[in-house]
């Protein structure tokens, strides 16, 4: 609403008002929608573990999912994505989805001057799968590590790479919710490897 109806004003007397009243309603308008999409994250934030039923989720119909889902920003930025061959797993689809969407969203967005290579990994590791999401983007100085998974935490202005920094916050609470983990590799500039784990066994 306060996005909406400040349009309205801006439409209505855009260059009547002054340079500084066209950029307090620019600012408004911008606030408003941050604010919108922080909600949104927030509520999906609260919700991981108690939506959706445990079932077999296909990986591979997860990542096509996702493809098709991310085909715009794949296409803008010539990202080609590849993957081992990818298994069933205990889950709930809803959540697996998002975990996916949001590492290889952040491998495109994230990217560097190279076209982008993600490549989706998996090995069994006694009672677990461990995945891992390697991209060749700008990488992650090892001192933000941990603190990437933080809520709202971004190393980057928003007029760069946009987001809200719930992304990370989003999909360890769901790694946990399947009793996995979930970190990062990285060297800066040449790329980063978030590796999850989820257990093989037993449904969340
Ligand atoms: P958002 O994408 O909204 O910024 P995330 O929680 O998904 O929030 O990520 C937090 C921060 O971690 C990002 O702002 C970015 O600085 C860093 N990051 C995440 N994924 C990558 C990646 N694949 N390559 C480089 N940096 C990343």
């Amino acid at each position: 609403t306060v996005a909406t109806y400040t349009q309205r004003l801006q439409k209505l007397h855009h260059g009547q008002l002054g340079e500084v009243a066209d950029d307090c309603m620019a600012r408004v308008i911008s606030g408003a929608r941050l604010m919108d999409r922080l909600i949104d994250d927030l509520y999906t934030y609260s919700r991981v573990g108690r939506q959706g039923k445990a079932a077999p989720v296909n990986c591979a119909g997860v990542l096509a999912a996702v493809c098709a889902n991310l085909k715009a920003a794949f296409d803008e930025a010539g990202a080609v994505v590849s993957s081992d061959s990818l298994p069933i797993v205990p889950g709930v689809e809803t959540e697996l989805l998002r975990l996916f969407q949001n590492l290889i969203g952040n491998a495109v967005k994230f990217r560097g001057d190279r076209p982008v290579q993600v490549h989706v990994g998996v090995r069994r590791q006694g009672d677990e799968w461990l995945f891992s999401v390697r991209d060749n983007g700008i990488g992650i100085a090892p001192q933000y590590w941990k603190r990437i998974f933080g809520i709202g935490e971004r190393l980057h202005s928003k007029t760069k790479y946009p987001g809200t920094g719930f992304g990370l916050a989003i999909s360890q609470k769901i790694v946990e919710h399947h009793r996995g983990r979930i970190w990062v590799e990285s060297e800066s500039g040449s790329g980063s490897t978030f590796h999850f784990t989820l257990a093989a066994t037993s449904p969340p």
